[in-house]
């Protein structure tokens, strides 16, 4: 396995431009690559505007700004992505859509090239079996905003190698992440546990225990997050929410990941959160 010096990513939406800015500011190349040039070109704006952020909060010079756009390519041709030892898939949430990208890859790439997939929901053993190199087919799961968020979970299938793993962990540690190791399973770790709590809220908040205020008050102080559930349901979207249940409730059929009643109406009523202006509270 040759050494990680070029890393393509596909698609230039929210976590694709954030995933190349990670990756150009820790000196790798970068190719871009998104079907879309408007979304290219959009992309290349926000990463701009990133690195803009972080001149004027003295975390970064004009000129190591530079550097990092020097490091971006972008494209709308797959062929681009041929020098790249690491490709991290991070295209629009539909199984159909990555397979086909994936495969695409495998025609594309040479064998020794680890594909990684930054999906939310789909099994990284059902896609690395879709490929032709399932031993180097691997989830990285990171969070948004990319930039600002520490974490990534690295996801292994079934199916991920050893030395997979270890490179794709050790470049995870070069962008200044920290990587937990995840074993495939619906949500893997961090969304298994926070969904769930947020659905949890939400029947606090039915059984009539608290005002959200008070709900979110509590979790704020008493267990010292930035943010309470519902206000971070809103954020999220609930219908997002409701979907993550339902994709829990189907996979594991335990009652545990029963979605909230409350929850369900609030989106059948269309008060999905901040992006419908209204949700648990209004915006
Ligand atoms: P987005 O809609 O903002 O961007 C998706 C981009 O993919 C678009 O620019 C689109 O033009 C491009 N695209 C579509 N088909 C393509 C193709 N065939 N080839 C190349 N590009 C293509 O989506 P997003 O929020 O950035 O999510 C991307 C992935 O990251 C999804 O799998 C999602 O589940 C995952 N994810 C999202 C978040 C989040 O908070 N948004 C967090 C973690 C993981």
């Amino acid at each position: 396995m040759s050494a990680i010096q070029t890393i393509g990513v596909i698609g230039s939406g929210t976590m694709g431009n954030g995933i190349a800015q990670a990756c150009a500011s820790s000196g790798f190349q970068v190719v871009l690559v998104d079907i879309n040039e408007a979304a290219l070109q959009k992309g290349l704006a926000t990463i701009a505007g990133s690195l803009d952020r972080l001149i004027k909060k003295e975390k970064l010079t004009e000129a190591e700004k530079t550097a990092a756009l020097a490091r971006i390519q972008t494209s709308t041709q797959y062929e681009a992505l041929k020098p790249a030892q690491l490709v991290i898939e991070a295209a629009t949430e539909n199984e159909p859509l990555k397979v086909k990208i994936l495969q695409q890859l495998d025609a594309l790439l040479g064998c020794d090239v680890i594909v990684a997939t930054n999906t939310s929901s789909i099994s990284i053993t059902k896609l690395a079996a879709a490929t032709q190199r399932p031993d180097r087919f691997i989830g990285m799961h990171f969070f948004n905003p990319v930039p600002m968020m520490a974490l990534v979970e690295i996801i292994r299938g079934l199916q991920t190698s050893d030395a997979t793993h270890d490179a794709v962990k050790t470049m995870a540690e070069r962008l200044g992440k920290t990587p937990i190791t995840v074993k495939n399973a619906p949500g893997f770790v961090v969304n298994r546990i926070l969904i769930p709590m947020i659905n949890e809220a939400f029947f606090v908040l039915a059984e009539g225990l608290a005002t959200p205020e008070d709900i979110d008050a509590g979790m704020k102080l008493g267990t010292n997050q930035p943010i309470g559930p519902l206000a971070l349901a809103d954020m999220v979207g609930l219908d997002v929410c409701l979907a993550v249940m339902n994709v829990y409730m189907e996979a594991f059929n335990d009652s545990k990941y029963r979605p909230c009643p409350l929850l369900k109406e609030l989106v059948s009523a269309g008060y999905l959160g901040r992006k419908t202006g209204r949700g648990v509270y209004t915006y």
